[in-house]
């Protein structure tokens, strides 16, 4: 078996009692980063070794490990932070294990869309989830694809691109098309704003933009 195990996005209370148990009972945790995974599972007196799965040797480790699952070794995967598989590795090994009938089990948890979304305040019935922007090549394509949807979409994005991603937001749908922006979900300095594109632009270039963000822009 191979639990997909999500962790906390900043906030240690955000691990669920399941997720610790879990980690505590299979043999093997494949980590992103062995060493910030590492620090939560000393957190929580979790001893199961650590083994490195991230995207330079998922492709290299990939078939072995899941040789191993269907023999019987049952392994963890988890990711630095949020949902394994959602804009980290994960899917990989989920469709390797899929492929060889090794059984996967996704368990429930923190990711940082899901809060974005819902807080933002606009409509969360439907919605489309981007993830990153391609940084150069696609850029804008993507944008053109993204600005005409008629439901609400979401965009992973670093602070040091947000006015940059925030002023492209701006050119593809309009200065009036409202937007979130939300930052440093379940943090201390949390913080969800929700406006016009043009006014999000003005809020955020007033003062250095700092920690990890969630864009939410309404459909067109
Ligand atoms: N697997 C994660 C998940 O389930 O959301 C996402 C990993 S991705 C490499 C990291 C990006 O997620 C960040 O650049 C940011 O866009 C978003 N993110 C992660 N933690 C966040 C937080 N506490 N607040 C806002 N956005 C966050």
């Amino acid at each position: 078996m191979l639990y997909i195990v999500p962790t906390p996005i900043g906030n240690l209370e955000d691990m669920t009692l399941r997720a610790i148990r879990v980690l505590k009972e299979v043999s093997v945790v494949l980590a992103e980063d062995t060493r910030t995974s590492k620090r939560l599972l000393d957190h929580f007196e979790i001893k199961t070794p650590l083994r490195a799965f991230h995207a330079h040797n998922e492709h290299a480790v990939v078939e072995r490990v899941v040789d191993e699952l269907a023999s019987g070794v049952d392994m963890a995967l988890v990711s630095d932070a949020g949902t394994p598989g959602i804009s980290d590795p994960g899917f990989l090994l989920s469709r390797a294990c899929r492929r060889k009938g090794v059984r996967v089990e996704c368990l429930p948890g923190a990711t940082a869309f899901v809060p974005a979304l819902v807080a933002s305040g606009l409509p969360c019935d439907t919605f489309h989830f981007e993830g990153f922007l391609p940084h150069k090549k696609g850029r804008q394509t993507r944008l053109k694809y993204l600005s005409a949807l008629p439901h609400t979409f979401v965009l992973y994005e670093s602070p040091f691109r947000l006015i940059k991603c925030l002023e492209e937001l701006k050119e593809h749908c309009g200065p009036e098309r409202e937007a979130c922006v939300a930052r440093e979900l379940s943090k201390k300095f949390e913080e969800v704003k929700t406006a016009s594109i043009a006014d999000l632009i003005t809020h955020f270039s007033s003062k250095e933009v700092k920690g990890e963000i969630v864009v939410v822009v309404a459909g067109a």
